[in-house]
C-alpha cells in the first residue's frame, strides 16, 4: 500500500516541527550539514551546495542557552545570551497553543477516577522503586483553584496525600488565609511518587508522569492554577527561566489562568519571601472574587 503524499507546505512542516517539539526532539535537523558533508566531499559537483551550507552555517545563530533538550520550547522564554538578542520577556502566549499532544492528552469523558485507575500500581519510571504510596492528589474535583507542587516528600509518601508535611502545613495556612479550606481546592504534584532524598524529579520522570497531571487539570478545569515552585511552573509553562522572573504574573494555560509563586518549602527557608507570595495569592483571590478575611487583613 502506498502512502498518499502530503504536499510539502509551511503548515505541514510547522505541524511536524510542533510534533517533534512535543516529543522533545529537536536539534537533529539543525546540523544536517554534518550528515551531508561526506556526500559533498565525494561529489565535486555539489561544491556550490557546500559553499551555501558553509554560508548558512556561519549565519545560523547558535542554539540559544534556553534550549530544552535541543529545542527552545518557548522562544519567548529563552534566557538572554551574550550573542543572541534577548527575546522580549512576554509569557502571555504560553500554553495556549493547541499542539498535537494537547489534543492527544484529552481523554473523552475523562474523570479523576479513570486517571487514577490508569495510573494503577505504576512502574513506568524508577520513582516506583522506593515509593511507599502513590500521591495522586486530593481535594475538590470541582475546585475553582488548583495548587500544583513538585512531588511528594517523606510524609506525603507515607500517607499517600499531597502537602501534609511541614511545607503542607504552611500551604494549609496560606489556603486558610485566602478564606478557603483544603477541601474547597484541589492539590496535586508534577510527579506522583517521591523522588529519593527529595531531589527534584528528573526530566524523564516528569515526562512520564506529567500527562496524568495534565489530565487532572483538564478534568477539574479550574479557573486558576497556582504553581508552587519552579518545577511545577517551568514544566507547565515550558521554560527554564527562573521563577523569580515571572512569579505573580498571569498566563493563559489551556483556557485556565495560571500563576506561579514560591514553594512553601522555600518560604520555610526564606520567610522574607512570604510577602511576595501573599501578594500573588491576593491577585488569585481577586480573580476568584474572594475577599481578604478580616483577621488576615488586620495583620
Ligand atoms: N512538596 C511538594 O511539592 N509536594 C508535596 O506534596 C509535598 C511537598
Amino acid at each position: 500500500m502506498t502512502r498518499a503524499a502530503v504536499p510539502p507546505n509551511i503548515e505541514n512542516l510547522a505541524a511536524w516541527l510542533q510534533y517533534f517539539h512535543d516529543l522533545r526532539i529537536g536539534s537533529f535537523y539543525r546540523d544536517r550539514g554534518a550528515a551531508l558533508a561526506p556526500l559533498v566531499e565525494e561529489n565535486p559537483e555539489l561544491s556550490e551546495l557546500k559553499a551555501q551550507m558553509a554560508k548558512s552555517k556561519a549565519a545560523a545563530p547558535p542554539l540559544p542557552a534556553g534550549s530544552y533538550i535541543g529545542f527552545p520550547l518557548n522562544p519567548k522564554l529563552v534566557p538572554e545570551t551574550n550573542n543572541a538578542p534577548a527575546a522580549k520577556f512576554d509569557l502571555q502566549a504560553i500554553g495556549r497553543d493547541a499542539s498535537l499532544f494537547t489534543e492527544l492528552e484529552k481523554v473523552k469523558g475523562d474523570t479523576l477516577e479513570r486517571i487514577r485507575a490508569d495510573i494503577g500500581d505504576c512502574t513506568r519510571c524508577r520513582l516506583c522503586e522506593q515509593r511507599n504510596k502513590i500521591v495522586f492528589g486530593s481535594g475538590n474535583a470541582k475546585a475553582e483553584l488548583v495548587f500544583v507542587g513538585e512531588g511528594p516528600g517523606r510524609d506525603e509518601d507515607m500517607q499517600g496525600l499531597p502537602f501534609v508535611g511541614r511545607a503542607g502545613k504552611l500551604l494549609t495556612q496560606m489556603i486558610e488565609a485566602m478564606g478557603l479550606t483544603r477541601d474547597k481546592v484541589y492539590i496535586a504534584n508534577v510527579v506522583k511518587c517521591r523522588p529519593p532524598n527529595n531531589r527534584p524529579p528528573e526530566k524523564d520522570e516528569v515526562a512520564t508522569c506529567i500527562p496524568f497531571l495534565l489530565r487532572q487539570l483538564e478534568v477539574i478545569h479550574p479557573k486558576v492554577i497556582v504553581c508552587l515552585g519552579s518545577t511545577a511552573a517551568q514544566n507547565l509553562l515550558g521554560t527554564i527561566k527562573s521563577i523569580s522572573h515571572f512569579r505573580g504574573q498571569w498566563f493563559d494555560f489551556r483556557g485556565m489562568q495560571l500563576m506561579a509563586t514560591y514553594h512553601p518549602a522555600y518560604l520555610l527557608r526564606n520567610p522574607a519571601a512570604k510577602g511576595d507570595v501573599w501578594k500573588d495569592l491576593q491577585k488569585v483571590m481577586g480573580v476568584l472574587g474572594l475577599k481578604v478575611p478580616k483577621a488576615v487583613a488586620k495583620n
